[in-house]
Formats: structure tokens, sequence, C-alpha cells
């Protein structure tokens, strides 16, 4: 917007005199012409009542120019249009050196009302010429003629008197002349009813473009003017003797080129009276307004602009703000207070961002945003925000930068849009277009969407998804034995089971009817999905209580893997489905696996897991020892229990396998409580034949930690054997003291006090930090053997072993190397210090007979190289 223009510089700057005065005729303003014409410095008239400054002459009982001005201010105070008054005498005071001294003036007056933008009266411009000058001329012309006729009767003088005359006319028409050519007002004189050019001033040939007009009728001088009202009014003029003035007139000239100038002038025609009364020409004088007036209307266009602009700001039902250049608010409309109930009071000074985010607004959100202010650029966001009532709404914010000529940001122009009832609109559609409406799970379209999502994730994090699909048996019959209002009964309990059966992660959808989906993602375990399957079968079998009725259905449940049986979204629903259909024909209430090497899995672990139960009894479960080496001095330091199982028609079955399923049915105390026995009567017998405390691991694996309500039991047996706390060491993994509860610090400071050592296994492939192993006091670190398998090539391998070791000893814990299988596996890891190893290249995991045999042939460790 461009700067509002000053209009008084312009009125200041005119040639012609103006007094600006406020409705009480109090003086505002002069301009430099004015106080020139008044002979008056400008303080001796501002603030003054214009007729204080200017009284009446005193001892000049005809002069009635007061009354008359004051007539003039009251008709363009009452009327609100301006006002003339022609050839005014009004006699004013002007400084001689005694004082103030009454001087004889003559005036063209136009007063001028000035409105304000609501149509108010604030005031009048008074624009005065002074038109002595001309009065005295009217009146020499006059005294001429006299003289003229007195001379005509007095013939003996004549000659002498016409001199006389014509040395006074001439005087008088040098005075004019230089007038004339002085004065900036261009000035004109015409002659006769059809305005014949007779004089005109430098002002005025100027104005013309210094065409000739001297001699020629005003019409024909200006062909241009013959469609504009010049001769009317120079004819109204001049028959009725009356002065016109316009202001501000637009007039169109021809140049002699050919060009065209656009002027704007203020004009009086002031009828020049002969001494009988008859008007026999007009004096026509005016002033190129032309640049006040551009600037006037420049100013008045701008005056508009910010007046519609302001409007805008505070009528237009958006909220917007206004920031400096950092984003700090300076200005708010009153619909930004509606809007968000802050006051403008309340919100300048704040930083935009902070107040028109909320508590829930994304960090992506404020990022767009202040990325926005820093860069520049214009940023657009919708965001949840709280009023200062605390009632929440939707706004979208449109933000653009204002910037100034060199580029630099001067402010950001931010509006807000209530657009809470859209945001209902476009989530109940939204709502509508993914959600089922009975059990307000996921429809099918939001499940392929997920799936969709799932398998992307999947596909970057190389995890597996399982995908379940849920057909409820005879669903049918029930709906149409019952009716359609008990069978969305039992479909959203039915719902609700599925439900109570996942983890929160993973996503439940109904596909339509009685069909289901459970997409689990993160899989690590595919035992994990069958289990969820199991549940999921159980859950749906349970009656379903519908009033007075109970009603049984059952379910079938296909179970699909990704990537493992399909790599595409189509494939794997098929898979899912073809799997379902299998549980159905194989009898329902039962899931079935996609492939039949799932499904063989799957059968095989129902079947290991019964068969685990009659293991232990059967005498099946073995505990196997493997040596541990001190690798300074070659010999045996101790032994870790090792888990085995002799199924009776599959042969070996590893630990691996069979550990997860014996927590999996809860039988894994009773089975570690019974190798834990073993491993403490063999390390009994074993110290008892070397003469030394001979220390045995046992592992723990993290149920097992966790599920162990009888760790005291543990003490009681070894001290119940005789043997001291430490020829037991337990191993367990570093995931359990991830979770660090209460109960896990217990248990190990249990065994601290009970000088049991503590073994943390397959260390380096779980997310210990360094600072947990010395809090909870850990004797043992077991480099993982991925990290020994190939050493000797794996550069990065070797150097996370050789920093696993400096790092513990610092802490003052041994390591131990796991599976060791070469010589230069075993001297890398001696040079770096590693304390014990324990692998195939010293002995496979033996039998206690084997072991005790290895023992009294193989040099052993005494008990002090222990610590
Ligand atoms: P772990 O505690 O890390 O045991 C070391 C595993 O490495 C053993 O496998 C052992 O046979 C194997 N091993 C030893 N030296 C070498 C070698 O030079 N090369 C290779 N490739 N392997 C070697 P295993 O016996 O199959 O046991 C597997 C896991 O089962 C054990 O890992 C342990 O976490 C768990 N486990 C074994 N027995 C028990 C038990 O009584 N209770 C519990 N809770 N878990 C047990
Ligand atoms: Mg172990
Ligand atoms: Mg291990």
């Amino acid at each position: 917007m461009a700067e509002p223009i000053d209009f008084f510089s312009y009125l200041q700057a005119s040639p012609t005199p103006y007094l600006i005065l406020a409705p009480d005729l109090t003086i505002t303003d002069v301009n430099a012409a004015y106080e020139k014409t008044v002979k008056r410095p400008r303080h001796t008239l501002v603030g003054r009542n214009v007729f204080d400054v200017f009284p009446a002459s005193p001892g000049d009982p005809d002069d009635n120019a007061v009354f008359l001005l004051q007539q003039s201010f009251q008709r363009v105070l009452t009327f609100r249009k301006p006002d003339v008054l022609t050839m005014h005498r009004y006699p004013i005071p002007v400084p001689v050196e005694q004082g103030l001294q009454f001087e004889e003036r003559y005036w063209t007056a136009l007063n001028t009302p000035l409105l304000d933008h609501h149509g108010n009266m604030v005031g009048i411009c008074h624009h005065a010429m002074d038109m002595t000058e001309i009065h005295a001329l009217k009146n020499t012309m006059r005294a001429a003629r006299i003289v003229e006729q007195e001379v005509s009767q007095q013939d003996d003088s004549r000659s002498a008197a016409i001199r006389a005359t014509v040395n006074v006319l001439d005087a008088e028409r040098q005075l004019l002349r230089q007038l004339f050519e002085q004065t900036p007002s261009f000035t004109a004189f015409m002659r006769s009813p059809e305005h014949v050019f007779e004089l005109v001033n430098p002002a005025f040939s100027e104005l013309i473009g210094h065409r000739n007009v001297i001699g020629k009728m005003f019409k024909d001088a200006f062909p241009e003017f013959a469609h504009d009202d010049f001769i009317e009014r120079l004819d109204a003029a001049y028959k009725s003797g009356e002065a016109y003035t316009t202001k501000s007139k637009r007039i169109v000239l021809n140049l002699e080129n050919g060009a065209k100038r656009e002027a704007f002038v203020d004009l009086v025609y002031q009828p020049i009276t002969e001494i009988e009364g008859s008007v026999s020409g007009i004096f026509l004088q005016g002033n190129d307004v032309t640049e006040q007036k551009l600037a006037e209307d420049e100013r008045n266009a701008a005056l508009e602009e910010s007046a519609r602009l302001a409007l805008v700001a505070q009528k237009i039902t958006s909220a917007v703000t206004i920031t400096d250049n950092k984003g700090i608010i300076e200005w708010v409309n009153p619909a930004f207070t509606t809007l968000t109930g802050y006051t403008a009071e309340e919100a300048t000074g704040k930083p935009l961002v902070a107040l028109l985010c909320g508590p829930d607004t994304s960090s992506q959100t404020v990022g767009v945003m202040e990325n926005g202010i820093r860069s520049r650029t214009s940023f657009e966001v919708d965001v949840l925000h709280y009023q200062k009532s605390g009632q929440p709404f939707w706004q979208n914010i449109k933000a653009d930068p204002v910037l100034d000529g060199d580029h630099s940001l001067r402010h950001f122009i931010a509006v807000q849009t209530d657009i809470s009832e859209k945001k209902k609109s476009d989530d109940l559609i939204w709502q509508q277009a993914n959600y089922d409406p009975l059990t307000s799970l996921p429809n099918r379209r939001l499940f392929r969407n997920r799936l969709d999502q799932e398998m992307r994730k999947a596909y970057r994090s190389g995890q597996q998804i399982g995908l379940l699909l849920i057909d409820l048996d005879r669903f049918k019959e029930a709906n149409d034995l019952l009716g359609h209002d008990a069978g969305d009964v039992l479909l959203e309990e039915a719902a609700r089971r599925i439900c109570a059966c996942v983890r929160d992660s993973d996503t439940v959808a109904r596909l339509g009817g009685d069909e289901f989906t459970v997409i689990m993602t993160a899989l690590d375990d595919e035992a994990h999905v069958e289990r969820t399957a199991e549940r999921i079968t159980d859950a749906l079998v349970q009656p379903y209580r519908l009033g007075s009725e109970v009603v049984y259905l059952s379910a079938s449940t296909g179970i699909t893997l990704y990537p493992e049986d399909a790599t595409s979204l189509e494939a794997l629903i098929r898979n899912a489905d073809q799997a379902m259909y299998a549980a159905k024909n194989a009898g329902r209430n039962q899931f079935s696996y996609f492939t039949r090497s799932m499904q063989d899995r799957a059968h095989a672990r129902i079947r290991l897991g019964g068969d685990l139960r009659s293991a232990l009894d059967g005498g099946q479960l073995h505990v196997y020892y493997q040596p541990v080496i001190d690798l300074s001095t070659g010999r045996i330091a101790k032994a870790e229990a090792l888990l085995r199982w002799r199924h009776p028609t599959l042969g070996p079955v590893e630990p691996s396998r069979f550990i997860p399923i014996a927590e999996e049915l809860g039988m894994i105390n009773q089975i570690g409580d019974w190798v834990f026995k073993e491993a403490a009567s063999c390390s009994k017998r074993w110290s008892e034949d070397i003469g030394a405390p001979f220390q045995v691991s046992v592992n723990k694996s993290p149920i097992q930690f966790l599920s162990d309500g009888e760790a005291v039991d543990w003490l009681d047996h070894l001290r119940h054997l005789g043997l001291p706390g430490n020829s037991l060491t337990v191993e367990i993994t570093e995931g359990l003291l991830l979770k660090a509860s209460p109960q896990v610090t217990e248990r190990l400071l249990h065994y601290r006090d009970a000088g049991i050592q503590v073994a943390l296994d397959d260390f380096g492939t779980g997310y210990s930090s360094m600072s947990y192993l010395k809090k909870f006091d850990i004797d043992y670190l077991k480099i993982d053997q991925s990290f020994i398998r190939d050493m000797e090539v794996d550069r990065d391998n070797r150097a996370i072993a050789e920093s696993i070791i400096a790092m513990a000893h610092k802490l003052g814990i041994k390591v131990i190397a796991e599976g060791i299988e070469t010589n230069a596996q075993e001297a890398l890891l001696r040079s770096a210090g590693c304390d014990y190893g324990q692998g195939y290249l010293f002995s496979q995991p033996l039998t206690s007979a084997e072991f005790e045999q290895l023992l009294s042939t193989r040099p052993r460790g005494s008990s002090a190289s222990l610590h």
C-alpha cells in the first residue's frame, strides 16, 4: 500500500492562498501564499478565530464585510456546498511599524466544505484571491472616462488633462502588465459577448501550449471545448454579471503536435463591469492544480483502499493475524478473538506458532510453520487448537510472507479458518468408508490398506507378518434360526473375543458377514501366530448367551505368513482363504496353515509338546557338560550344563526347539529345577574328586527366571549338598536386564548375597547397555558365537570381540568366548586377553560320565583360577 499522501503539503505548495478553518471558524492551517498575501506570519494566525484575526475595521460604518463573510461560512456549514464571494471588499489589518493598520482589500473568495469519509463536516477551505489591483483598475478606467468628460468641457486645459490621464492610465497599465506577467495564476481578458481574447499572461500561454488566441473568439480559440460547458458558463457570467467559480475542472487541450494534455484547473470567470453597470468582458483567472488533484486522487484512492482493507479486516469472519519478521504477533482482528477467545492484548507479543498450535499438534506441523517463517515462504496447515476456554476446534492456517523491496521479511499474515465442521464430516465420511458400523472394526477397505502398509514395513525391516482369516462355523444357520438381531449380537461378541486375544499392535478387521481377519505384525516367532490362533479358536467356541438362550459357535482359521508364503497382497489373502477352507474341511473348530511344511511343523510342535510331558519321567532328558577352558593355562576351569532330549522316535531334539515349548506348556520350571539338581550333584562329585570346588553353569531362560518362585530352593539345595554358592553360575540373557523389573533386581541381588555368580549369555546380540552390567553385578560376559565364528576373516567381528573384552575388563568382569572351533580363534582371543573359552575345539558337550573321564585325563584348573 502506498504511503498516504500529505494533502497539506500540496496546499502549502499551491501559489493560491488557502486558509483552513475548523467548523467553529478557528484557523487550523494556512499556506505560504496566504501568509504572503495577508502579510502575517503563520503563528499569528493558526489557532485563532478568523474574525479575531481579521476583525471589522473600526470607524467604518459601511463595513458589512465581516457580516457577508460570516454569511458565506454559514451557508457552507449549512448546505455543505462551496460558496463564492465576488469582488468582496474586506479591509484587513496588516502589520506596520506602529502595530496593525487596516488596508483596503478586495477579494474573490471560494469557501469549500471539508468532509471526512463518513461525511462529517471537519472544516472549511477558504480560497482567497486578492482582487484589489483589478478593482483599482476598474476605478481607474471609470475615472479616466470622467476625466475625459470633464476635459471636453474645459477646452483650454484639455491637452494637459489628456496627458495626465494617459499617464495615469499608462502607470496603471504598467502595473497590470507586471501583475499579469508575474503571477503564477493564469489570467486572460475577453471582451464582447463572443468572448474575444484581448490579453493573456504567460502562465495562460504556457497552459494552452503557447497557441495564439489574441483576437480570437473563445469558441474558435478552443475548438476542443465545443462540447464542454465553457461557452455556456462564460455566456451566463457575461449576461448575469455574476462571477462563476469552478474547482478542479478537468480540461483536455489539443497541443500543436497533435498530442493531448490533460489538466485540472481552478477557475474564476469574473465579469468586467463598466461604470454604467453593463458587462463588457470577462476576466478569467485560474490555477493549474493538476499536481494537487492527482496527488489528492491518489491519496483518496489510498485512503479508500486502506479504509476498504480496514473494513475487510474488521468484518471478515476469518481470523487474521499479522506478525513481525520473527513471527511475533503484532496485530489480530476481531474475528481472531471470536475464534480463539484470546483478546488482541493477550495475543500480541506472543509467537504465532506457539499461540496457534495446541498440545496435540504434531512436531511435523510445527516444523512446517517454523520452517515457513524461517524461509519466508507461504505455508498452509490444519491444526487442532484449543480456545482459551479449553474448547477444541480445527483450524486451517494459511500464512504468507510480506516482503520488502529488498526481499527482506517484513511481516507474516496468517488467516485462520474454523474447519471443525468440515473435519467432523470428513472424519465421519472416513469412518463410514473404513469401519464396519456393527462391530466398529476396520472394514475390508481399511484392512487392505493396513495390510499393504504392514507388508511394506515388514519388507524394509525384514520382519514377518502373520495373516489370520477367521470364519465362524455354521453362523448362517444360527442367523437364520435366531433372527438377524441375534445374529448381530453374536457377531459383536465374536469381534470382542477376537480382539481380546491379540496384541494392541495387531489389526482385527471384519471383512463382511461372519469373516474376520487378524494382521499380526513384527513376528519373531511363528509359534506366536499359532498360539494366537489357538486362543482365538478357544475363545470363539465358548458358549454365547443371548438372554435366556445359549448358543454354540466355532470358528475355522486360515494362517499364512509374509514373506514366506507370498509377497503380494492378493496372493496373501488368497492363501489365508485357502488355509481357512482347509481348516473347515478338516472338521472345523481349528486352524490350518497355508503351507504343508508349516502345517507339518505346527503338528510336530503340538505332538512334541505332548511328548515332552512324558520325557522327564521317561528318562529321555539328559544333562550334558561342556568344559570351559582357562585360556591362559589351557586347563578346564569349569563346565556348562546343557540339556539334551533323546526322543524315542525322533532321536536327539535341539534345546532351541523344545525349550520354547516347555515354556509355553508351563513345564520349564520343573525341567529347569531338574537340570539344576543334576548339575549340582555333578559339581559336588567333581569337587570331591579334585578336592576343590568345581563350578557348573546352568542356563536360565527369561520366562524361567521370571516365573521361578523357588529361587530360594536352589540355595537350600546347595546348602543341603554342602556346596558353597560359588559352585554355581546362572546364565541369563541380556533381554532380562532390559526389563529391569524389581523382581529381576531382587533375584540377582539374592544370588550375589549367596555367592552365586551370574553370566550374561549370548552377549552382543541384544541391547545391553554398559551401565547395566555394572548395576547388576555381572560376573561373566559370554561373547556370542556369531562374533567368534569367523573372527579370523571378519575384521568387524574381531574388533567387536576385542572391544567387549577390553570394556568388560575395565568393569572388572571376566569374559568367556563361546563356540571356539579353531586354533586361530583361540590364539586371537588369547592375545586379546580373553579369560575363558568354550567350544568344539576343546570339547563337544559330554555326558557326565564322559566329562568325568575328561577331567581325570586332562589337566584342570584349580578353584583359585576361577577368581
Ligand atoms: P547357550 O547357553 O549359548 O549354549 C551354548 C550352545 O552352543 C550350546 O548349544 C552348545 O552345544 C553350543 N556350542 C558349544 N560349542 C560350540 C561350538 O564350538 N560350535 C557351535 N556351533 N556350537 C557350540 P545347545 O546345547 O544346542 O543349546 C542351545 C541353547 O539352549 C543354549 O545356548 C541355551 O540358551 C539353551 N539351553 C540349553 N540347556 C538349557 C537348560 O538347561 N535350560 C535352559 N533354560 N536353556 C538351555
Ligand atoms: Mg549358556
Ligand atoms: Mg550362548
